[in-house]
């Protein structure tokens, strides 16, 4: 064989090699660039399923441009591999999660306050039935921490995990020293159209051994509470769903209220999280761990919430 026709033979072979070689690199590319979307967003099936789509059609425009590769030289093929690195960073699929995200309201109402008010008032609009405006709630056993203190740092605690999130967060209450009746805590979630209203408790019981979480919903037989019974109780087992995925949470179930203030001038979806007893001195006790326990927790109850509003989207 002649030296000019070797040298053919090798251009050949690296004309075919090369093409190939740096398909199957950006093939690689992409399919890390689609697990990062898909991980940014985050628990939105919509949103992931036109991330596939994109991804897919990413996929099949590297295909075409292998094909066209093959008939062009090295620096061309490099010039539509930068083409293809700026298509996969889709800014598109990035705003319009942004959009979504932002657009979620939750308003957060630590429960109780430092000082009951006893007065009275209608158990729902129109009611002639009358109730305690707000009790001054349980403390801890072994801690000594009066509910309301926990219910602040708790809820402190969600609305950051929450914001951390993309989602907008308003709190009924940031301290203790207020008078804020159960309807007007309702009322603040009613004026700023809440996507959820999310009450922050705990529970107390004359019965030490008694522990585990619970998560209050509003009844559906209740007449108040008709229109936000179906989507509170989406939002209410979906949290509770998460709560049970943590091993260190006992998870009692979700109990039908309709004789709750809070829930029944709530004109948006509600639901109450009784966080575990602080009757019992060991749930008590893990309540306050603030950094491990309490964090974990509110960090199941982020995450149902956050499910709940992609199906909300
Ligand atoms: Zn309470």
């Amino acid at each position: 064989m002649s030296k000019t026709a070797k040298i053919g033979i090798t251009c050949m072979i690296l004309l075919v090699i090369i093409p190939v070689y740096f398909y199957f690199f950006q093939s690689d590319k992409e399919g890390n660039g689609s697990i990062r979307e898909n991980v940014k967003v985050v628990q939105k099936a919509t949103k992931t399923a036109s991330t596939d789509l994109e991804a897919e059609k990413n996929e099949k425009a590297s295909a075409n441009q292998d094909n066209k590769a093959t008939a062009k030289n090295e620096e061309s093929v490099k010039e539509e591999m930068r083409k293809e690195d700026q298509k996969t960073v889709n800014p598109q699929v990035d705003d319009e999660k942004e959009e979504v995200q932002s657009d979620f309201l939750v308003v957060i109402d630590p429960g109780h306050q430092e000082c009951a008010n006893l007065g009275q008032e209608p158990v729902g609009p129109g009611a002639t039935e009358t109730k305690i405006k707000v009790t001054g709630g349980t403390s801890g056993v072994a801690t000594g921490k009066p509910e309301y203190k926990l219910a602040l740092e708790a809820s402190l605690i969600l609305g950051e995990l929450l914001e951390s999130r993309g989602v907008k967060v308003i709190y009924t209450r940031t301290t203790s020293d207020v008078n804020m009746s159960n309807k007007e805590r309702a009322e603040i979630a009613n004026q700023n159209q809440a996507d959820l209203f999310v009450r922050i408790h705990a529970d107390g019981s004359t019965n030490r051994s008694v522990n585990g979480l619970s998560i209050l919903t509003p009844s559906e037989d209740d007449k108040f509470t008709k229109t936000i019974f179906q989507d509170s109780l989406q939002a209410s087992q979906l949290i509770l769903n998460e709560t049970q995925k943590n091993p260190a949470v006992k998870v009692n179930g979700i109990s039908y209220r309709g004789d709750l203030s809070g829930f029944n001038w709530s004109q948006v979806r509600s639901t109450l999280i009784e966080m575990g007893f602080m009757s019992n001195p060991t749930e008590d006790k893990n309540l306050s761990d603030t950094a491990g326990y309490l964090t974990n927790l509110l960090t199941n109850i982020a995450d149902g919430i956050m499910l709940y509003s992609s199906h909300k989207q």
